[in-house]
């Protein structure tokens, strides 16, 4: 499960690596205020679970709370790689003297995570490593010894650095270690790790969980108050309503299936409570396919298939839909549009499930 920079960030603060000063916006006006409160020039940048936004367009810069209003506005209506912004994170502009990468990923061949710096941080690690391999400085870490402050300073120590800088990229790398072993990442990476007038700050946060230690990871995937109980099948099921949420869970078993759990989202969930349930759903560690049964009233399953289409950023399970009743017929297009099954009839999404929760197993 891929976070967005901005949850990264947050981790990365808790864990004690300076980040710029900033918040997360969902509207132009939200925009204006975080720049009116930083009081600075501002970096704006699109929340999407892609890299490479500099270079196609999703970070820009404004020197005024105006400015920032209409940049924000600009990136909230972009499509960046496929994935439309719902966020943008708005930040204080640092003055960078130098960016730096920093990453620890799992080398799945030695079985071990494997520590990645480089001096030529900002642009894709890839790159450097096919046009100047030696411009990178590797150090495998076995997690039962662990990662220590000698090793981070022997790491830090190829990138050319200052004393004062030098030490506190060093501490750094000792924290970023720990927020990869600790929450169970495939990768936790700063690109760039910036050398700023203001100080070193990540400028840039990726993390990926892996998704079979998600049931430990519950900092992510807390459900806000909404009835959820947990259950042993591979099907999971967000549905309104939590007698349809009951005879979903009857109508699997009937049919051979097997729940994984019982959630009812409730009537009118917007895309953060569908957010919250598939990342609350996607978390279980049996779930091979997410059951997303719909029954429109009040409810608008246009709405809904919107909600969905912004929160599956990341989520890694197939999704099986059934939308019946207000508006289905706009909620069935949106979905079908970018790939997703979805049935109106409960018995033919409930098979389709089960088939593919099958599929998976295999
Ligand atoms: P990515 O392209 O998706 O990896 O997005 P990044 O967050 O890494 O930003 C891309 C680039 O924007 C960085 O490498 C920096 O060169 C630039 N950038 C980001 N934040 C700032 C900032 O606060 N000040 C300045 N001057 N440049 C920034
Ligand atoms: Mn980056």
């Amino acid at each position: 499960m891929n976070l967005y920079e901005y949850q990264g960030k947050e981790i990365f603060a808790r864990y004690g690596i300076p980040v710029p000063r900033g918040e997360v916006a969902s509207s132009p006006e939200e925009a204006r205020r975080i720049a009116e409160k930083l009081g600075t020039s501002v970096v704006l940048k699109a929340q999407v679970l892609a890299g490479g936004r500099g270079k196609a367009g999703g970070v820009k810069f404004a020197s005024s709370p105006g400015e920032a209003e209409s940049v924000a506005k600009e990136l909230l209506s972009m499509k960046l790689k496929g994935f439309k912004v719902e966020k943008v994170l708005v930040e204080q502009k640092l003055s960078i003297r130098r960016e730096i990468y920093a990453g620890i990923t799992v080398d799945r061949a030695e079985g071990k995570p494997i520590f990645m710096v480089s001096g030529e941080g900002g642009v894709d690690i890839e790159e450097v490593a096919e046009r100047s391999p030696e411009k990178i400085f590797t150090r495998y870490i076995d997690p039962f010894v662990g990662f220590y402050p000698y090793m981070a300073r022997e790491l830090a120590s190829g990138l050319g650095l200052d004393s004062e800088s030098f030490k506190k990229v060093s501490d750094v790398l000792l924290k970023l270690y720990r927020v990869f072993s600790e929450k169970d990442a495939q990768l936790a990476e700063i690109n760039p790790l910036v050398i700023a007038d203001e100080g070193v700050f990540a400028a840039d946060a990726k993390i990926v969980i892996d998704e079979d230690a998600l049931f430990r990871q519950d900092f992510e995937v807390k459900t806000r108050g909404l009835p959820y109980v947990e259950l042993d099948g591979s099907i999971g099921c967000i549905v309104n309503g939590a007698g349809l949420a009951m005879s979903t869970m009857d109508t699997l078993k009937h049919l051979g299936g097997e729940p994984a759990n019982f959630l009812d989202i409730g009537g009118g969930a917007g895309s953060d409570v569908m957010r919250e349930a598939l990342l609350k759903v996607a978390a279980h560690p049996k779930v091979r396919v997410i059951f997303i049964n719909i029954l429109g009233g009040i409810t608008r399953c246009d709405e809904i298939a919107r909600g969905i289409l912004a929160a599956r950023q990341g989520i890694s399970p197939p999704l099986v839909v059934r939308f019946r009743g207000t508006n289905e017929e706009e909620g069935i297009a949106l979905l079908r549009d970018a790939g997703i099954e979805v049935e109106r009839d409960m018995i033919a999404a409930a098979k389709l499930a089960i088939e593919k929760s099958k599929e998976a197993a295999r």
